[in-house]
C-alpha cells in the first residue's frame, strides 16, 4: 500500500482523537527506545518483531474499568468479568478507529491488543504462562502513562492500575513522550496487592503468572483442557452426561460466547492499589482487605527490611527501567 499523501500530524492532536474516541488516556513510546529495552531479553516482545515498515511509534491508549465494578469486591464475580469484557470491547473498537483515521492521514497502522498471545511461544500445555506479543504494561511505562507496581501491574497516576491497556503501532513522525524515573508504587510499606491475592501469586516486585492466571482467567483454556480431560476420563457414562451438563460447562461456554472469564477475571490486585485520583471513590469498599494474614505481613516487613539495607530483589533490578526509583524506605 503506498501512501503518496500525507496530512500534517503531531502527538497533541493523536491523544485528542484518541480521546475524542472514548480512550482515558494517551502516550505515546518511541519504538527504537522500546526495541533497544525488551522487557525479556529471552523472548523480546518489540515492535520490530512485528512490523518492519510502521513501529516507528508505539501509541498506548489507557481506558479506565467502571468505578462501580472495581466496588464489587468478590474475586469469582461474573457480573464484574463481563462488565470488563465490555470496557476491553469498547477499548479495542477505539484502537481500530484510530488506526483507520491515522491511515486516512496518509500513516499506515495496526492494534496490538491485549489479548493475543504469542503463537510461536505456545508449546502444547495449557497452564502454561504465554505472553502477549508485545507487553502493553512496559510499553505504557515508556509511553509515559505510569510505573510498573508490586504485582507488574501498570499504576497511573489518574485511576491507579484500573486501566486497560491497548496499542496501535504506526511510523507516524510524532514526538514520543518520555517515562518516568521515580516509582508510582509505594512499596511493601503499602503492600495491598501483597495482602489482598487470594492464591498469594504476589512477591517483591513479581508476580506467580501461573498461579494467577488460575484467578485471572479462570474459565479460560487451562480449565476448559482440564474439564474436558475429567470428562474424557470418567468411566461411567451417566456421570460423564452429568458433566456435559454441569456449571463448569456452562460458564465456559458462556465465557466462549463473550471472552467474560476468559479475557476477564480477577483483578484484586489493581482494586486495592491506593495510588490514583480515582482510589478516593473506591476506598469506602475496598479500604478492608479480608484475605490479609499474618504471614502475608511477614513477608512484607522482610520485603521493606530488605529494601532498607539496600539490597532490594533480583526482580527489582531486572525491571528497574519500568518500576522506577522507589520511594524512601520504610519498616513494614
Ligand atoms: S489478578 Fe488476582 S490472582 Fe492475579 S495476582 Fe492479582 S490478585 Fe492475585
Ligand atoms: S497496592 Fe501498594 S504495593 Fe501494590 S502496587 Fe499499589 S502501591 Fe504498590
Amino acid at each position: 500500500m503506498s501512501f503518496v499523501f500525507q496530512e500534517p500530524i503531531d502527538s497533541a492532536a493523536i491523544k485528542a482523537k484518541g480521546r475524542a474516541l472514548g480512550v482515558d488516556l494517551v502516550g505515546i513510546a518511541d519504538g527504537a527506545v522500546m526495541n533497544a529495552h525488551p522487557p525479556n531479553p529471552r523472548l523480546p516482545q518489540t515492535p520490530d518483531r512485528i512490523t518492519d515498515h510502521d513501529g516507528d511509534r508505539c501509541i498506548v491508549l489507557a481506558k479506565r474499568y467502571s468505578i462501580g465494578t472495581t466496588r464489587l469486591p468478590r474475586v469469582d464475580e461474573r457480573h464484574k468479568y463481563y462488565n470488563d469484557e465490555l470496557t476491553l470491547s469498547e477499548l479495542e473498537s477505539a484502537s481500530l478507529e484510530l488506526v483507520l483515521w491515522l491511515e486516512d492521514m496518509g500513516y499506515p497502522a495496526l492494534i496490538i491488543p491485549p489479548t493475543h498471545v504469542d503463537p510461536w511461544v505456545y508449546f502444547g500445555e495449557p497452564d502454561q504462562h504465554t505472553e502477549t506479543i508485545l507487553s502493553l504494561t512496559h510499553a505504557a511505562v515508556e509511553a509515559g502513562l505510569g510505573t510498573l507496581g508490586m504485582a507488574e501491574q501498570l499504576i497511573t497516576p489518574e485511576y491507579g492500575p484500573r486501566v486497560l491497556l491497548s496499542a496501535v503501532l504506526t511510523s507516524a513522525p510524532v514526538e514520543p513522550d518520555r517515562k518516568r524515573d521515580e516509582a508510582l508504587c509505594l512499596g511493601p510499606r503499602c503492600g495491598r496487592c501483597v495482602q489482598t491475592c487470594p492464591v498469594d501469586a504476589v512477591g517483591h516486585f513479581e508476580r506467580d503468572w501461573k498461579t494467577c492466571n488460575t484467578q485471572r482467567s479462570p474459565h479460560g483454556f487451562h480449565a476448559l483442557a482440564d474439564h474436558l480431560g475429567r470428562i474424557i476420563d470418567e468411566p461411567d457414562p451417566e456421570v460423564k452426561k452429568q458433566m456435559l451438563r454441569s456449571k463448569d460447562q456452562f460458564y465456559i461456554w458462556q465465557s466462549m460466547l463473550r471472552g467474560a472469564g476468559v479475557v476477564t477475571g480477577c483483578r484484586r490486585c489493581q482494586d486495592v492499589c491506593p495510588v490514583g485520583s480515582d482510589y478516593t471513590r473506591l476506598a469506602d469498599a475496598l479500604d478492608e482487605i479480608p484475605e490479609a494474614n499474618a504471614a502475608k505481613s511477614a513477608r512484607l516487613t522482610a520485603y521493606a527490611q530488605a529494601e532498607a539495607d539496600g539490597a532490594p530483589p533480583q526482580s527489582y533490578d531486572s525491571a528497574k527501567r519500568w518500576i522506577g526509583t522507589l520511594k524512601e524506605p520504610t519498616q513494614g
